[in-house]
């Protein structure tokens, strides 16, 4: 149908539905859920990697986790940005009073996150 194709052209909506793909799923998702009917907008990659990451157990292509990671307990947990892994480790160190390593691949060094002192 040559005339819906123009309509949508004309009414500039996003044709082309942004995609994410995953080499370990060995599968590629266009974000339309994400944006329909989460309505997650801008953060529909985001959102399709936490959810991916909830019911597989890792995220997708493209995306860099942080990651946060106790030295005194097997507690972990990954995040898309800095502020949630830092916080995570912040109030991880502060209520079991254990050392925490923040991770990422645009930081050379791991990140020690201790807990306070008194
Ligand atoms: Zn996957
Ligand atoms: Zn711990």
């Amino acid at each position: 149908m040559p005339d819906r194709r123009d309509t949508d052209v004309t009414r500039g909506e996003i044709d082309d539905t942004p995609t994410v793909a995953c080499s370990r799923c060995d599968r590629e998702w266009d974000l339309d859920y994400e944006l329909d009917e989460l309505h997650a907008g801008n953060g529909a990659l985001e959102q399709f990697a936490l959810d991916h990451r909830q019911h597989t157990g890792h995220f997708p292509d493209d995306v860099t986790p942080w990651l946060a990671e106790c030295r005194r307990c097997p507690d972990h947990e990954a995040f898309l940005s800095e502020r949630p892994a830092r916080r995570w480790a912040e109030t991880h160190a502060r209520h079991t009073r254990h050392g925490v390593a923040l991770q990422h691949a645009s930081v050379d060094e791991t990140i020690i996150i201790e807990p306070p002192s008194q």
